[in-house]
């Protein structure tokens, strides 16, 4: 492990003013980030970093991005909030340009990435219990999945590390191995096959959804293989069960598509994204189609799901998509990159690096397993470095910089890189 001498911070953010008000539920860098613009940000020091974390995969227009600051400003100025009593005309706007990029037809607004998988498991239930006619709908998740930090999303998340001491979790979830098809269709049809059971069990189980990242991010930037993918794609055919995205990290053009589910060839029935959806300010969507949308008024509901302000961002998100080529851009600095970590990764040797993967501008390093050093040791020596990067595991460095870097900083990102890992590896 490296030791990293940070550069001290304003009394305001030291341990003892910040850590005293503000409960320690992150492990926090020694790092206040005072300003941004485009892919960098800048500390109360003055010291510039090359940002490469992106708010994990948010800002994909960088900082302080003329569109969102037009936009906001320009709604502020307008109406910022009211309620979803009414119709909110910039929502109506951001949810005909959301449906024209998929295969959904309907949309529902809210906060954030565990919020759109809450709105996505609720619709799954009712589905189940008016649909499908199952007493207990059940939702099939991928172990090292990651959905959220709210109770249901704990639960559907597949990493035991996030529920310890959140007992008792919420029922009606199974979990499959990521990538296992016979694993997947083993557990289809245990749940639905019935048989003599006892207790909850006695009453009719039956898959309602089975929920995928098509790629896993939190749990070691993994692509869901296509077999995989399309594997439930098929089960949930044969069951009438929903399949569903959670693309609240891939989804917005960040693997070079505009959704990840379209990685893989197949559509899914329900789709979660937040994150890039708002550039960093918060908003989260669920998406359906018209033949699973079992909501009706009074079903599900948020106060400040898709108000103004959070659409207008949406929109200008979207604007960038339409005139600034955003998704060519993050094709072609996806593939410099790819080529980069590739070329660098056979310099270092498999001592050091043990893979690259991703798609687009969702990429992981994951270090040998003989490395002595950790994914978090590489991120605070880039941190001393001048770059900003979020592991995504103890061995995988995360790389999801905004979608309009550029080709010299893609080159300053990976020669940064290297240097680091040549350092420490030494
Ligand atoms: N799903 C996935 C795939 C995520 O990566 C995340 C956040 N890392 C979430 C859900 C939760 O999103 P939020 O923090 O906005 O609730």
């Amino acid at each position: 492990p490296v030791m990293v001498s940070a550069p001290d911070l304003p009394a305001t953010y030291n341990a003892a003013g910040f850590d005293q008000v503000v409960m320690k539920t992150y492990g926090r860098l020694q790092l206040a980030v005072e300003r941004g613009e485009g892919c960098y940000l800048w500390d109360s020091s003055g010291k510039k970093y090359l940002d490469f974390c992106a708010g994990i995969a948010t800002c994909c227009l960088g900082h302080a991005n003329s569109r969102l600051i037009e936009a906001i400003s320009k709604q502020i100025r307008t109406v910022h909030h009211v309620s979803n009593l009414y119709y909110i005309p910039n929502q109506g706007e951001l949810a005909s340009k959301l449906v024209a990029t998929s295969c959904h037809d309907k949309v529902f607004f809210c906060n954030s990435g565990a919020e759109a998988n809450e709105a996505a498991i609720k619709l799954a239930r009712k589905y189940g219990h008016t649909v499908l006619g199952a007493d207990v709908p059940v939702v099939i998740t991928a172990l090292q999945s990651f959905h959220g930090r709210t109770l249901g999303t704990i639960t559907a998340t597949g990493q035991t590390k996030y529920q310890k001491n959140f007992g008792p979790l919420v029922p009606g979830f199974e979990y499959v191995p990521y990538n296992d098809v016979e694993a997947l269709e083993a557990l289809v049809k245990k749940i639905n096959g019935g048989g003599p059971l006892s207790g909850l069990r006695r009453k009719k189980r039956k898959v309602a959804a089975i929920l995928l990242e098509p790629l896993q991010g939190e749990g070691g930037i993994t692509p869901s293989t296509k077999e995989f993918f399309q594997a439930a794609r098929r089960l949930c055919d044969e069951t009438g069960a929903l399949l569903m995205a959670d693309e609240v990290q891939t989804g917005m053009g960040r693997t070079g598509k505009f959704w990840g589910y379209q990685q893989h060839g197949v559509e899914v029935d329900v789709l979660t994204t937040a994150k890039a959806l708002g550039g960093g300010v918060p908003i989260g969507a669920m998406m359906c189609k018209d033949a699973c949308n079992v909501f009706q008024p009074g079903d599900h509901a948020s106060t400040y799901g898709g108000n103004p302000l959070a659409c207008a961002a949406g929109l200008a998100v979207m604007d960038a998509f339409e005139q600034d080529k955003l998704l060519e851009n993050v094709q072609a600095r996806g593939d410099q990159l790819r080529k980069g970590l590739d070329a660098m990764a056979a310099r270092l040797g498999k001592g050091v690096v043990k893979e690259v993967r991703g798609w687009g501008l969702i990429v992981g390093v994951e270090l040998s397993a003989d490395t002595t050093f950790l994914a978090a040791d590489v991120g605070a020596a880039l941190l001393e470095a001048g770059m900003l990067t979020v592991a995504a595991g103890p061995k995988v460095v995360r790389l999801v910089p905004p979608l309009v870097v550029t080709k010299d900083q893609i080159d300053g990102a990976l020669a940064t890189l290297e240097a680091v890992l040549v350092k420490l590896g030494a």
